[in-house]
C-alpha cells in the first residue's frame, strides 16, 4: 500500500473567505499535523484547489470564487506546501477532473488516499467519487473536512461510506494510514 495524502481546497477563499465553513478553522491544525505526519513517512503531500477562469460554469451557482491569481485562491498559511509538494489547479468539484492528478498519483505509485478538506459534501465528496472510480483505497479524515453545516458534513460522510466504499476514520487512525501501519 502507497498512501498519499490529499487536501482539498484550503484556500483562503473556503476558510476565511465569502465561501467558508464554520467548521474550517478548526480542521486547520488537523490538517496541518497530517502534513508533519505525512512528511515524516514520506508520503507525497498533494493539494488540489479551485483556480477558476472568470467564464466558468460553476461560477453561475455559486458567484466567482478562488479566481486563479487571486487572495482568494492562495492557500492557507498553516499550510502551505513545501518543495516536493504538489498543488493541482481545478476548475471543478472533482480533484481529478482535467487536472492530471489521476496520471500523478499512478507515477508515484499511490494506491491509497487520505483525504481532506472542504467541503465535505461538495469537492472532497466529488474528489472521493472519481478516485472511486479509479480504484484508489479512500480513507475520509472524519476530523478533517468540513462543510456547511453539520447536516451536510454527516451526509455526505454516510454517502460517501455506502456509495463509494469510503473508510471515514480519525485523525489518529489516518495517521497511521499514512505511515503504512494500518
Ligand atoms: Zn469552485
Amino acid at each position: 500500500m502507497k498512501p498519499a495524502l490529499i487536501i482539498v481546497d484550503m484556500v483562503h477563499e473556503f476558510v476565511r473567505g465569502r465561501l467558508r465553513s464554520p467548521q474550517a478553522e478548526q480542521i486547520v491544525p488537523v490538517i496541518r499535523r497530517l502534513i508533519d505526519v505525512a512528511r515524516s513517512c514520506k508520503a507525497p503531500v498533494i493539494h488540489v484547489v479551485d483556480r477558476h477562469l472568470p467564464f466558468d460554469h460553476e461560477l453561475k451557482l455559486w458567484g466567482p470564487h478562488s479566481l486563479v491569481g487571486s487572495p482568494e485562491s492562495r492557500i492557507v498559511e498553516e499550510l502551505q506546501p513545501v518543495e516536493g509538494e504538489y498543488v493541482f489547479g481545478k476548475r471543478f468539484y472533482s480533484g481529478f477532473r482535467d487536472t492530471g492528478l489521476d496520471n500523478a498519483l499512478r507515477d508515484l505509485g499511490v494506491d491509497t488516499l487520505v483525504v481532506t478538506g472542504i467541503h465535505t459534501h461538495i469537492c472532497v465528496l466529488h474528489t472521493v467519487g472519481d478516485a472511486f472510480y479509479h480504484g484508489y483505497n479512500v480513507y475520509v479524515v472524519r476530523d478533517g473536512v468540513a462543510a456547511f453545516s453539520e447536516r451536510d458534513h454527516e451526509y455526505a460522510l454516510e454517502y460517501m461510506k455506502s456509495v463509494y466504499g469510503a473508510k471515514i476514520v480519525d485523525s489518529a487512525t489516518a495517521a497511521d494510514v499514512l505511515c503504512g501501519r494500518q
